[in-house]
């Protein structure tokens, strides 16, 4: 099971084709498990959300062994420095772990219109495939269209599919097969 929670209130038809996108994909029941708060102190100096500390502190939901959730935040995200500066970030996941979280904070703007919203909706659900799938073990995918491609990276289309590439979702079906038994 996927349980989603949310940070801020998120527009209740973009929950539903979140849900409904994401059962697709992993082949997972998913619900909302309903709006939270931001842990106390998680935003740091600079108006951002430590993302470790973040999945770390996050208040917790019910969930049984091999239940995913997934915070949403509209609150910009930080990461610790690598070798070649702080990467961007639009999501975090504990690889092989229970909690990611993603932001929506660099997402292109919602905007009014049917095809602004659609958009929308499909680069959030793109983030949330993607943090989900590094907590069933996926790693980056060389696929340009591919979820698991970086979203970082300068290959990403500028409004990339949400799907996964036929290797990432076999990968992903295999460890969910795994889990159940
Ligand atoms: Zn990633
Ligand atoms: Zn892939």
């Amino acid at each position: 099971m996927i349980r989603i929670v949310t940070l801020e209130r998120l527009d209740p038809t973009d929950l539903a084709f979140l849900t409904g996108t994401l059962y697709r994909a992993f082949g997972v029941g998913t619900e909302h498990a309903g709006d939270r708060h931001l842990p106390a102190d998680a935003e740091g100096k600079d108006g951002r959300v430590d993302a470790i500390r973040l999945l770390k502190d996050a208040p917790p939901v019910r969930s049984l062994p091999d239940d995913k959730v997934l915070y949403i935040t509209s609150a910009p995200l930080s990461l610790p420095k690598g070798p070649l500066g702080e990467p961007p970030c639009w999501g975090f996941a504990e690889f092989g772990g229970e909690r990611a979280v993603i932001s929506t904070s660099r997402l292109p703007a919602r905007g009014v219109t049917e095809a602004s919203i659609e958009t929308w909706r499909k680069r959030l659900a793109r983030e949330a495939i993607h943090a989900l799938g590094h907590t069933w073990d996926l790693h980056h995918c060389y696929d340009a269209r591919c979820a698991m491609h970086p979203s970082w990276s300068q290959g990403l289309a500028e409004r990339p599919e949400m799907e996964l590439c036929t290797f990432c979702r076999e990968k992903s079906e295999r460890k969910i097969r795994l889990a159940k038994t």
